[in-house]
């Protein structure tokens, strides 16, 4: 498909999507031809989308990126959604020859010194393991919405990703973080207990912190840097994949 026919049919999907519910939205997207991926961080916008997911059987597969520095709470809440919704959750894990490419360059907690090597770390446990998990989809399936911060505003529905060559669908872009509390608790949705803690937005143990009254949603992600449109490179692809160290090893995997 063409970059423009690409961008054509994410804008007109973002319009039939915009007018229905969460299960509508997914039963839709699950029902087009060609293979949907939903890559879950096991995050409460992404427990809501498992749970509608394994509630109605959807034919949509869910997976998750097991960077290697996850809290516990995390990885033992994939197994626990496993169990609720006796649905498989794929494990996708970074290579080896990535890490110590990384380690040896920066050092294994080298992310702290500069955004280059924090890029690079989230390069190979995140973005190369992305790639792996999205290999032959057409849609790619989100849990972003407009009020996780303010580089997320404009999220809409649906978005060509003309770097991926897909449809990337964001069926929570408009649902605000009390309506999705509100809908955990009526579903009894099994959800990270370190939301409770303060932690509304959970990624890698080393890189997340609880926040503080005030704070954005996102401002304990990768706290000491200042730039406020900090992400990890999954939606915004060659900031990080570009970061990882080149090793003979490794530099035919990061062309493809
Ligand atoms: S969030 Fe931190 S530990 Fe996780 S991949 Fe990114 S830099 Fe590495």
């Amino acid at each position: 498909m063409t970059s423009a026919s690409l961008e054509n049919r994410a804008s007109a999907l973002n319009k039939q999507l915009e007018s229905l519910d969460l299960g509508d939205r997914l039963a839709l997207v699950s029902g087009l031809e060609g293979k949907v991926v939903f890559t879950t961080s096991l995050g409460i916008e992404d427990q809501v989308i498992t749970a509608a997911i394994g509630s109605a059987n959807l034919g949509i597969e869910v997976s998750t990126l097991e960077t290697g520095r996850l809290f516990s709470e995390t990885v033992a809440l994939v197994d626990e959604t496993e169990e609720t919704y006796g649905i498989l959750i794929k494990r996708f894990y970074p290579e080896q020859d990535d890490i110590d490419a990384f380690a040896a360059k920066y050092g294994m907690n080298g992310f702290y010194d500069s955004v280059e090597a924090r890029h690079a770390c989230c390069g190979a446990r995140k973005v190369k393991p992305l790639a792996r998990a999205l290999e032959g989809a057409s849609f790619w399936i989100t849990g972003l919405r407009r009020g996780q911060s303010g580089n997320r505003a404009d999220t809409p529905f649906a978005e060509a990703d003309l770097d991926r060559g897909l449809i990337k669908i964001n069926p929570l872009a408009d649902w605000g973080i009390e309506t999705i509390r509100a809908h955990v608790e009526r579903q009894a949705i099994p959800v990270n207990p370190l939301h409770a803690r303060g932690y509304p937005s959970i990624g890698c143990e080393p890189c997340t912190r609880a926040i503080k009254p005030g704070e954005s949603e996102r401002a304990g992600r990768w706290w000491w840097e200042n730039d406020e449109k900090r992400e990890c490179g999954l939606h915004v692809p060659e900031t990080a994949a570009s970061a990882i160290p080149q090793s003979n090893s490794l530099s035919s995997s990061i062309a493809r």
